[in-house]
């Protein structure tokens, strides 16, 4: 159908359903993903990390990548994952993305609010959706290890939401980014509480490794999208792996790309079902 603004596949705020987001890093993966939305008839949102598109030359697989949503059957989201600063996000924006994440949850709540409020003054006047972090994530975030989890304090965020105008919050509710070190710990009476207090969607990060009952009560109690990263990239290179040792002297170039495609393909249509409405079975 088209290329969309996070904004609007996270409408309506008070009806119950989830978009996932997964992690792009070349075309494969670019291709993956949008045919696995292709295959449930459901709005995905494919994004780039903001270290992948600083890697020189990847301007042509994010060029690619919005040239696919633009060509696909289903809405899909082109969206900066984890932008650190104003410069990556007006890169993306030129690109084409219709959608970027700042993230300032390293830095103080005010100066949080003034690089979101610099992003979104820009953003906002070319019609492109802005994701913003409060509250930091344990883990691995890009390269980048994050060492003590601060959940998103309520106050912080409704000062941060008065302060800003954006469109949907990343929150930090005990979620890690990676894999997770033992059974994950979510704070749910936390995000009932910061999803009450907010009038704009509220996003996990850290999607890979919870349960499907934890997606469930999350997206019950308001997450509208849920990052997905390390599940990609698991699931492309153990593909890789399993389909090249079935017959190795093949370097079959082409049968290998053509399976880690198929196996996010499936990883993503099986996600978008459960977070849009198979959850229900499950609260
Ligand atoms: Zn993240």
């Amino acid at each position: 159908m088209s290329l969309v603004t996070l904004k609007e596949v996270m409408e309506p705020k008070d009806e119950a359903f989830a978009v996932g987001a997964f992690s792009t890093y070349d075309l494969s993966s670019a291709l993956g993903i949008v045919e696995g939305a292709e295959a449930v008839n459901l709005p995905v949102i494919a994004m780039m990390g903001a270290p992948v598109l600083n890697v020189p030359g990847n301007e042509k697989v994010a060029e690619t990548l919005i040239s696919l949503a633009k060509m696909s059957s289903v809405p899909v989201v082109v969206h900066l994952d984890h932008a650190k600063d104003f410069a990556t996000c007006m890169k993306a924006i030129k690109l084409g993305f219709s959608s970027v994440m700042i993230d300032g949850s390293t830095l103080s709540l005010e100066e949080n609010i003034a690089v979101t409020n610099k992003v979104t003054e820009a953003a906002k006047a070319v019609g492109v959706s802005v994701e913003a972090e409060l509250g930091a994530l344990a883990g691995i975030e890009d390269g980048e290890e994050v060492k003590a989890q601060k959940m998103t304090n309520p106050e912080h965020m409704k000062t941060f939401l008065e302060a800003t105008d954006v469109d949907g919050l990343a929150v930090s509710i005990g979620n890690a980014h990676g894999l997770y070190k033992g059974e994950p710990n979510l704070n749910f009476e936390l995000l009932e509480k910061l999803n009450d207090l907010s009038d704009v969607p509220l996003i996990m990060h850290g999607g890979t490794g919870l349960t499907q009952e934890q997606f469930a009560k999350g997206i019950q109690l308001g997450i509208k999208k849920i990052n997905i990263g390390t599940e990609i990239k698991k699931t492309t290179i153990e593909t890789f792996i399993e389909t090249h040792g079935k017959n190795e002297s093949a370097w079959d170039m082409i049968g290998i790309p053509k399976a880690c495609r198929e196996a996010i393909s499936k990883v993503v249509a099986d996600k978008l079902k459960f977070y849009r409405s198979g959850w229900k079975e499950l609260v």
